[in-house]
C-alpha cells in the first residue's frame, strides 16, 4: 500500500517548491508529488509576464508594491497576508535565483523590470515572456536530483481521504489521511496515505469557454477540499484577462500578456478608436478587472467580436528581444506586428478564491495545506494584481513548508482505510455525454457567469447546472472512473459554488460586476 510522510498534489511552482524545500530540510523523509498530467503540465509552464518583486530603490519599495496589491484587490485584501508577500517574496526571489532560474538583465547587470497594468513602478522580473517554462524548469531539474522525492506523472487524485472512509469513525473534527489516486498507466485506484497533504492543484479556467488555462486547470483540489467539508471562499473573483489573442478554435487561448500593453501597446476598437481613456486615466494600464470590462464594453456596443491591440508604432526588434514567443506565435497567424493589428478577446485567467487557509497555508481540515492558485489566501481580494501569483506560490509553499515540519512527525498513517470499492460499476458505453456536459457547462458559465452578471442569469445557470450535475451524479455512481468524468464532476462543482457565491454578493468590488 503507498505510503509517504507528504503527499503533494500538483507540480506546478506550488507544489514543487514545497516539496523541494522538504526535502532539502528533512532527507530522511519520503514526499510523493502525484501530478495528473506530464510532470511538467501546469498553469505555472504558461506564465509570460513575470513575478512581481519590489525592492527597495529610488524608483520602487515593498510598500508601493502592498499599496498597489490592495488597491487592486479593492477593499478585500487581507491586509497582513499583502505584508507578508510582499516581504518575504524578497527572499523567495533570491532562493529561487539559487536553484538556477533566470531573469533577464539589462547591459549595467540590473534586472530589466516589466511594467503590468496597477503596478506604480517597474517592478517584474521576467525570463523573455516564458518566465514560467523558465521556473517550472528550474525547480524540475532541482526536484530530479532529490533522492528523497518520487514524482509520479499521469496520476488523479479522485478524492481525499478523511474520517468519512475509515471503518471507525471517531472524531468531530476533520483530518486529511491522504488521498485516492487513479492511476492512468494501470487504471488502478490506489490509496495513498500520508502524514500530511498539500493541495497545489492550481486554478479553474476550463470552467469557462474562453480560458487561457490549460485543459489541466479543472479546479479538482477545490472540488475535493469542498467534498471533504474544507472552507472555500471569494469564489466570485474570477479573473478574466483582457487580451487572450483571438483566434477561434483554439484553446486554450493564447495569452498576449500585459506587459505588451506595459512596453506600449495601445488598445483599439475595429474603426481604430483609441478607447480604453474613456473608462481610465491610466488607459492601457488600468487593472484587468478594468480593461477586460472596457473591450467587454466597446464588442457588446460594435457588436465585433474582438477588439485589436496596436504595436505599430513600437520598435520590433525590442519588441522581438522582449517577446519573442507572442511575436513568432503572430507570425504564424500571418499577423505582422509592424503593419497589422492583433485581434485580442477576454478570456476567463485566474481564480482569486479557492480553499480558505490561514496565515501558514493550512486549511480547516487538519493535516491539509493548500498552495498556489487553488487556496484563497486573502492576498488577491476582489482582484489580483498582475503577477502576484507566483509570487505568492512561492511565499506560501514556504509557508506551508515552515509549519508541515513542525507537526508532521507527530500524525501517524492512518491504517483503517477501505480500498477503493468499484463494485457494480461499468465502463460507459461512450464518452460523449461527459464531453458534451463540459462543453454545455462552459457554455452556461460563460453566458450567464461571465464578467458582467445579474441575479436573474446567475439563476438561470443554477437551474441548468442542477439538471447537469444530476446526470453526471448519475454517471459516475454507476462507472468505472475516467480522469474525464472526474473532472467534469470537478467543473460542475465550481461552477455550482462561483454561481452560489455570486448570489450572495451584493455589491460590485474588484472583478465582480453584478447588474
Ligand atoms: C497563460 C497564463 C499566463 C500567466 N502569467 C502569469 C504571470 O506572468 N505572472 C504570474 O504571477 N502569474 C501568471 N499566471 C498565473 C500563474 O501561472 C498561476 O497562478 C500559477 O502558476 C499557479 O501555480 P500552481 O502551482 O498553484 O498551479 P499550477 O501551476 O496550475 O499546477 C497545478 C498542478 O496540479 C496538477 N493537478 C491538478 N488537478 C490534479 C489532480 N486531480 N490530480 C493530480 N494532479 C492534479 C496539475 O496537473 C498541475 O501539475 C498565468 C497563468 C496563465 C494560464
Amino acid at each position: 500500500m503507498p505510503q509517504t510522510d507528504f503527499l503533494v498534489i500538483g507540480s506546478g511552482i506550488a507544489g514543487l517548491t514545497f516539496a523541494l524545500k522538504v526535502a532539502n530540510r528533512l532527507p530522511n523523509s519520503k514526499i510523493t508529488i502525484i501530478t495528473k498530467a506530464d510532470e511538467s503540465e501546469s498553469n505555472t509552464k504558461y506564465a509570460q509576464g513575470g513575478i512581481a518583486v519590489a525592492q527597495k530603490t529610488r524608483f520602487d519599495s515593498p510598500k508601493h508594491h502592498i499599496a498597489d496589491t490592495l488597491k487592486a484587490g479593492d477593499g478585500l485584501c487581507k491586509k497582513e497576508i499583502v505584508e507578508i508577500v510582499v516581504k518575504e517574496g524578497i527572499p523567495r526571489l533570491k532562493e529561487i535565483i539559487k536553484w538556477g532560474a533566470r531573469f533577464d538583465k539589462k547591459s549595467s547587470g540590473q534586472f530589466d523590470l516589466g511594467m503590468e497594468g496597477g503596478h506604480s513602478a517597474k517592478r517584474i522580473l521576467h525570463h523573455k515572456d516564458i518566465t514560467g517554462l523558465e521556473l517550472e524548469r528550474k525547480l524540475l531539474q532541482q526536484i530530479h536530483r532529490k533522492k528523497n522525492i518520487s514524482i509520479l506523472p499521469y496520476c488523479y487524485a479522485i478524492d481525499l481521504i478523511t474520517e468519512h472512509h475509515k471503518k471507525q469513525k471517531s472524531s468531530e473534527e476533520i483530518n486529511c489521511f491522504g488521498a485516492y489516486i487513479l492511476n492512468k498507466s494501470t487504471n488502478k485506484i490506489e490509496k495513498y496515505l500520508a502524514r500530511i497533504t498539500l493541495l497545489a492543484t492550481g486554478g479553474a479556467g476550463q470552467v469557462y469557454r474562453n480560458t487561457t488555462n490549460p485543459l489541466i486547470a479543472t479546479g479538482d483540489g477545490i472540488a475535493m477540499a469542498c467534498r471533504a467539508g474544507a472552507i472555500i471562499s471569494n469564489m466570485e473573483f474570477i479573473q478574466f484577462h483582457p487580451s487572450a489573442l483571438y483566434n477561434p478554435g483554439e484553446s486554450p487561448s493564447f495569452l498576449i500578456s500585459e506587459a505588451v500593453r506595459g512596453f506600449g501597446a495601445y488598445l483599439l476598437t475595429k474603426e481604430k478608436r483609441r478607447f480604453m481613456f474613456d473608462f481610465d486615466k491610466r488607459g492601457e494600464l488600468a487593472s484587468r478587472d478594468i480593461v477586460a470590462r472596457a473591450i467587454d464594453y466597446e464588442m457588446k456596443k460594435s457588436g465585433d467580436e474582438c477588439a485589436y491591440l496596436d504595436c505599430r508604432h513600437l520598435d520590433v526588434k525590442e519588441f522581438k528581444k522582449h517577446f519573442p514567443n507572442i511575436y513568432n506565435k503572430c507570425k504564424t497567424l500571418g499577423i505582422n506586428i509592424k503593419n497589422d493589428l492583433i485581434p485580442v478577446v477576454p478570456a476567463a485567467h485566474y481564480l482569486c478564491g479557492g480553499i480558505k487557509t490561514n496565515s501558514q497555508g493550512k486549511t480547516s481540515i487538519n493535516r491539509l495545506y493548500a498552495c498556489g492558485e487553488c487556496a484563497d489566501t486573502g492576498l488577491h481580494g476582489a482582484n489580483r494584481l498582475a503577477s502576484n501569483s507566483l509570487l505568492e506560490a512561492l511565499v506560501f509553499a514556504h509557508r506551508c513548508f515552515l509549519d508541515a515540519i513542525k507537526s508532521y512527525s507527530k500524525f501517524k498513517l492512518e491504517t483503517k482505510i477501505p480500498e477503493w470499492n468499484q463494485k457494480g460499476t461499468t465502463r460507459p458505453k461512450e464518452n460523449i455525454l461527459i464531453t458534451h456536459s463540459r462543453t454545455e457547462l462552459q457554455i452556461i458559465m460563460s453566458d450567464y457567469v461571465g464578467l458582467v452578471r445579474s441575479n436573474s442569469r446567475l439563476r438561470l445557470a443554477k437551474k441548468r447546472i442542477k439538471m447537469l450535475e444530476e446526470e453526471t451524479i448519475h454517471l459516475y455512481k454507476r462507472s468505472i472512473l475516467s480522469p474525464q468524468l472526474c473532472e467534469l464532476r470537478n467543473l460542475i462543482t465550481l461552477g455550482k459554488i462561483m454561481i452560489e457565491h455570486s448570489i450572495k454578493r451584493n455589491e460590485n468590488k474588484g472583478v465582480f460586476y453584478k447588474i
